[in-house]
C-alpha cells in the first residue's frame, strides 16, 4: 500500500498536481479540478507500481474479453492504494466530499453488461491476489452508447468517455495486424489496476487505430466499411447488415491478433521460447468474442517454425473458454467466407482444426464448420482450450446435461464450474461506507480482506439494537438515492416507500415485461380501492441493444406506465415507476444500497449467472427470484426463509422447449392475465404511448410469449405480495437483510479467482 506518513504529506503530493496542472492550490480548484488532480495522482502511484512477481513455474495470465464494464475508478484507485479514507478525510478538512467530486469523473464506456462487469471484477481480484496477470480489450471511443428517453422511447447517443487528461497510459508499443488487402497498426494504451492489499498493479491492455474517426454528427450510425478509423468507434456497432457484421469480426481479429503477438512478445522477453507457451501462458476466453485467438496463435507458432501438431498441443495447453450464455441465438457463428475476407490466413487454419475436430469424434454436432460453411467459435473453443466452465452450479450442470452434451461426452474432465463473484471493495466498500461501518463496528475489518467472515455477523441477528441501526443504515441509503434522483433525472421518489428494483441489460428471458405486468396488476388493485400496506416505487435501469425491437418496445411500456402513474392522483401516492436514463455502473452503485427488494426474475434456465443478484445480496436486499443462475446457490446459502422464490424449474422449462409444450395463449385466456395483457390496448394507454408499439408488443405477449412471462406471472404476482407482506414486519425483516449480507462472501471474486487459478490457470 502507499504510504504517507503523514496527512501533510498526502497533501502536499496533491498540491504538486494541482500547482503543475492548474497553477493553484487543491483549496482554489473547483471540483472539477480536484476530480482531476486526484485522478492524475492516483494515476501516477497505480503506474508506478511494479507488476506482480513472476511465481515459480513462470506461467502469466492475459485475461481476454470484449468488453471491460470497469465504472469510475477513482474512489475505487484510492481504496486499492489505501488512500480512500485518508483522501475522504483530507477533503473533509476542506470542506469537500469525495462523492462530489466523483461526479465530475467520465465513466468508462467499455462494456456492456454483466460479461463486461465480471470482467472488470476479475481483473480487481487478480490484482488483489498479486497474481501475474493482464486484461486484453480494445479502447472503444464512443462506448456501446448513452441512452436519452424521448417521448417515451430508447434513443441511441455516442458516449464520449475518453477525455484529454484521460487516465490511459500511452505504452509507445504497438503491433501491425495484417487484414485481408490492408494492413492496420494496433497501438497498445494501459490502464493500471492497483492490487488491494498489495504494492504490485496489474495492466489492463487496450488496442486502438491510429487515427481514430471523430463521433457521428448524429446518433451511432457511421460507415461501418471505414475499417481503418471506425474499428474502435463502437462496442457492437449495429450488425444487422453484413458491413456491420464485417466489421465485428475486424475488432475481434484486431484484439485477438494484436493481443497474440503481444503474448509472444512477452514470452520472449522472460526468456521462455515459443515452443513452451502452454508452460508459461495462461489465456482466459471470455465469451467467444476472443475465440480467433486459437488459430491466430497457432498460425504465430507455425510461422515460428513449430508443427501444426505441435502448436495446436501449446495452444491447448495455454487456453481456457468461459461459456456465459445457453440462447441460442447468442452463439456466435461467423460464415467463413467472412473470415476470408478480414483474415484469409486463418482459413486454412480453421479447415483444419475442422478436420482434426472430426477426427476426435464422428458426431456432426460437435464440427466446428457447418454445412452451411458457418463457424461455430464455440465448438472450437471447446475442442482446442484444456477447460470450458460454466458461471454457476445450475448453467454448469445445464452445459453438461443438455447444451453442450455431446461435447461433455466427449471431453467430460474440460467441464468445471465457477460460480461468479463480485468485488466487495466496489460492491460494498466503496458503494456502501454506511453499511461497511456498520459491519466493521460489529466484526471488525477482516472481512474487507476475506469476504468469508463476513458471516460472523450472523449471531447479530438476534441483537435488536444492531437490527435497528441496519435498518437506519438502508433509510440512509434510500434517502440518498433520492437525492440523486432529484439531481440527476429531476424525479422526486419517497424513501419511506418500499424500493423494488429490477436494473440489467433489456432482454426478454430477463423479463422486465413480467415485472410491468405486475405494475398493471398493482394498477389495477388500487383503482380498486385495494392499496398496498405502504407505497411502492418501483425502479428501473435498462440499455437495449439498437437493434432489439422487442427490448426497445418494453422499454417504451414501460416508460408508459411511468406516466400513467405518475398522472393518476389515485395512483400516484402508492405506486410510482421510475426508469433511470442510462442506466450504468455509476447508477448501479447508488441504487444497489438502496434496494429493498431485488428483482432476479429470469426464466428459468435462461439467466447463465447474474452478478447484480450477489451485489443486491451483499447490501442488504432481498431476492424476489427465480431458480435460475446463481439465485439457486442464494436460496440454498440463505435458506427459504430469506428469500422470496417462485415459476417454473428449469427441469420444466426446457422440457416445454424440448417438446414445444408451452403456448401463450393457453395462459392469456387464465382470468388473472388476460385483463393484464390486454391492458397495453386500453385507451388510458394508448393516450400516452405508441399504439404501433403497444399493439406489437401486446402481439408478441399474447401469441408468442418466447420466454413464458405469462406461465409465470400468477406466480410472480402471489411471491411478490409475500415480500411486500413481509417487509411490514420490519425485525423480521430486517433478519433477511442480515442473514443475506452474512451469506455473501461465497459471492467474492476473490474467491471466483482462487479458484480458477487453483484449477485452470495454476499460475
Ligand atoms: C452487475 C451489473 C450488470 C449485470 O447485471 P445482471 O442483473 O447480473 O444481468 C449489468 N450492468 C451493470 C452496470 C452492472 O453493474
Amino acid at each position: 500500500m502507499e504510504h504517507f506518513d503523514t496527512p501533510n504529506e498526502l497533501k502536499q503530493r496533491l498540491s504538486a498536481v494541482t500547482a503543475a496542472r492548474f497553477s493553484k492550490t487543491p483549496e482554489a480548484c473547483t471540483d472539477a479540478e480536484l476530480c482531476q488532480a486526484l485522478l492524475a495522482l492516483t494515476q501516477q502511484l497505480a503506474a508506478a507500481r511494479p507488476a506482480p512477481a513472476e511465481t515459480k513455474n513462470g506461467r502469466k495470465l492475459y485475461y481476454f474479453s470484449a468488453e471491460f464494464l470497469m465504472g469510475k475508478l477513482l474512489s475505487n484507485n484510492l481504496l486499492a492504494l489505501g488512500l480512500f479514507e485518508p483522501v475522504r478525510d483530507l477533503l473533509k478538512t476542506m470542506g469537500r466530499s469525495l462523492a462530489d467530486l466523483e461526479e465530475y469523473e467520465p465513466e468508462p464506456s467499455l462494456g456492456n453488461g454483466g460479461l463486461g462487469r465480471l470482467a472488470a471484477c476479475f481483473l480487481d481480484s487478480i490484482a488483489a491476489l498479486g497474481l501475474p496477470g493482464d486484461g486484453v480489450g480494445l479502447n472503444y471511443h464512443y462506448g456501446l452508447f448513452r441512452q436519452k428517453f424521448c417521448e417515451n422511447k430508447q434513443c441511441e447517443q455516442p458516449d464520449p468517455w475518453l477525455t484529454p487528461e484521460s487516465w490511459l497510459l500511452p505504452t509507445g508499443r504497438r503491433y501491425t495486424v495484417a487484414f485481408g488487402g490492408f494492413d492496420l497498426d494496433a497501438v497498445l494504451y494501459d490502464i493500471a489496476i492497483p492490487g488491494a492489499q498489495q504494492c504490485t498493479a496489474g495492466r489492463l491492455h487496450l488496442f486502438d487505430v491510429a487515427d481514430p474517426a471523430p463521433a457521428p454528427a448524429q446518433g451511432i450510425d457511421f460507415d461501418k466499411r471505414d475499417v481503418a478509423h471506425c474499428l474502435t468507434s463502437f462496442l457492437y456497432p449495429d450488425d444487422s447488415t453484413r458491413d456491420g457484421q464485417l466489421l465485428r469480426v475486424y475488432q475481434q481479429y484486431f484484439m485477438v491478433s494484436a493481443g497474440a503477438q503481444l503474448i509472444l512478445d512477452e514470452l520472449a522477453q522472460r526468456g521462455f521460447a515459443p515452443e513452451t507457451l502452454g508452460q508459461h501462458v495462461a489465456i482466459q476466453i471470455n465469451d467467444t468474442h476472443p475465440s480467433m485467438v486459437i488459430p491466430e496463435l497457432i498460425r504465430l507458432l507455425t510461422a515460428r517454425g513449430l508443427p501444426f501438431a505441435d502448436a495446436v498441443a501449446q495452444v491447448e495447453a495455454a487456453c481456457a473458454y468461459t461459456n456465459h450464455t445457453i440462447l441460442a441465438e447468442a452463439l456466435e457463428t461467423w460464415p467463413l467466407e467472412f473470415i476470408g475476407t478480414v483474415a484469409p490466413q486463418l482459413v486454412p487454419i480453421l479447415r483444419q482444426l475442422d478436420a482434426l475436430a472430426r477426427t476426435r469424434s464422428g458426431d456432426a454436432r460437435v464440427a466446428i464448420l457447418d454445412a452451411d460453411d458457418r463457424v461455430h467459435m464455440a465448438h472450437m473453443d471447446i475442442h482446442f482450450t484444456h477447460s470450458t466452465n460454466g458461471v454457476a452450479a445450475l448453467h454448469t450442470e445445464i452445459l453438461k446435461t443438455s447444451e453442450l452434451k455431446p461435447f461433455y461426452d466427449l471431453y467430460p474432465e474440460k467441464f468445471n464450474n465457477k460460480t461468479n463473484g463480485v468485488t466487495f471493495r466496489r460492491w460494498l466498500q466503496v458503494c456502501d461506507p454506511a453499511l461497511a461501518g456498520w459491519i466493521t463496528a460489529r466484526i471488525g475489518d477482516g472481512w474487507t480482506r476475506d469476504a468469508a467472515e463476513l458471516e460472523k455477523l450472523l449471531p447479530f441477528a438476534d441483537d435488536d439494537a444492531s437490527l435497528q441501526s441496519l435498518l437506519e443504515v438502508k433509510a440512509h441509503n434510500k434517502r440518498r438515492l433520492a437525492r440523486l434522483l432529484q439531481s440527476r433525472q429531476g424525479v422526486k421518489i419517497d424513501p419511506d416507500s418500499v424500493f423494488d428494483i429490477q436494473v440489467k441489460r433489456l432482454h426478454e428471458y430477463k423479463r422486465q415485461q413480467m415485472n410491468a405486468l405486475w405494475v398493471i396488476w398493482q394498477y389495477h388493485e388500487i383503482k380498486a380501492g385495494r392499496r398496498p400496506a405502504r407505497p411502492v416505487t418501483v425502479l428501473f435501469g435498462a440499455k437495449a441493444a439498437p437493434a432489439y425491437t422487442m427490448a426497445k418496445n418494453i422499454i417504451h411500456l414501460i416508460l408508459c406506465l411511468q406516466t400513467l402513474c405518475e398522472t393518476d392522483p389515485d395512483v400516484r401516492p402508492w405506486l410510482r415507476v421510475v426508469m433511470v436514463e442510462n442506466y450504468n455502473v455509476t447508477w448501479a452503485e447508488a441504487l444497489i444500497p438502496a434496494c429493498d427488494i431485488s428483482e432476479q426474475i429470469s426464466l428459468a434456465s435462461k439467466e447463465a449467472s447474474g452478478t447484480s443478484n450477489m451485489k443486491f445480496m451483499a447490501n442488504g436486499a432481498v431476492t424476489l427470484g427465480t431458480m435460475d443462475g446463481a439465485n439457486v446457490e442464494i436460496a440454498q446459502l440463505v435458506g427459504p426463509d430469506n428469500i422470496y422464490t417462485f415459476g417454473a424449474s428449469s427441469d420444466t422449462v426446457i422440457d416445454l422447449y424440448a417438446r414445444g409444450g408451452y403456448c401463450a395463449l393457453d395462459h392469456y385466456h387464465r382470468p388473472g392475465v388476460e385483463y393484464l395483457v390486454d391492458f397495453l390496448l386500453s385507451p388510458a394507454l394508448l393516450a400516452i404511448g405508441d399504439a404501433a408499439t403497444l399493439h406489437a408488443l401486446w402481439q408478441d405477449m399474447k401469441y408468442k410469449d418466447w420466454f413464458m412471462a405469462l406461465l409465470d406471472v400468477e406466480d410472480y404476482i402471489a411471491a411478490k405480495t409475500r415480500a411486500l407482506a413481509g417487509y411490514e414486519d420490519r425485525a423480521a425483516w430486517a433478519k433477511k437483510m442480515l442473514t443475506n449480507i452474512a451469506r455473501a462472501g461465497y459471492f467474492s471474486a476473490d474467491r471466483t479467482i482462487a479458484q480458477y487459478n487453483a484449477e485452470i490457470w495454476h499460475l
